[in-house]
């Protein structure tokens, strides 16, 4: 277990008591239909990619999602909120990669160093910005209606 996730954990068990809904987890799959072999006509294996990706934070923490392509795993990046009690030990806002400005939506888009790798990712604000499967790169990734939806504390 990681000191991150250990302190994690333990705000988790801390605020229990407190819990208001505000965070969510949302198991997520590809949809995406396998393609035929043009060559052999056979159907290819469904892509299937599955993961469990929660949005938004807690009661006294905040949160970033994303996803690393290098680590090939959704990433989060949490900090404590302004005002939280004297025993949840406070974690600073990480300070961002930088920023890039995309010439195609003239959007300006920050960029947050990946916890394990320290390599670039962006952040997915919501589900519905999550529309691409990380693992094929198609655009079929949605919620898996068959599985329970997490509220985070
Ligand atoms: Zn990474
Ligand atoms: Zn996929």
């Amino acid at each position: 277990m990681t000191r991150r996730i250990a302190a994690f954990a333990l705000i988790t068990c801390l605020l229990t008591a407190a819990a208001v809904y505000a965070g969510q987890g949302l198991a997520m799959k590809c949809q995406a239909q396998p393609e035929k072999d043009p060559a052999t006509g056979k159907t290819g294996k469904p892509c299937g990619y599955e993961a469990q990706v929660t949005f938004g934070g807690g009661m006294f923490f905040n949160q970033i999602t994303g996803y690393c392509r290098a680590c090939k795993k959704f990433v989060y990046i949490q900090w404590t909120r302004d005002g939280i009690p004297a025993q949840i030990k406070a974690i600073p806002r990480p300070v961002p990669l930088g920023e890039v400005w995309d010439a195609s939506t003239g959007k300006v888009l920050t960029i947050h160093a990946c916890p394990t790798c320290k390599g670039p990712f962006l952040e997915i604000k919501s589900p519905d910005e999550l529309k691409y499967c990380p693992a094929c790169n198609k655009p079929h990734f949605a919620i898996d209606k068959s599985k329970p939806e997490m509220a985070i504390d």
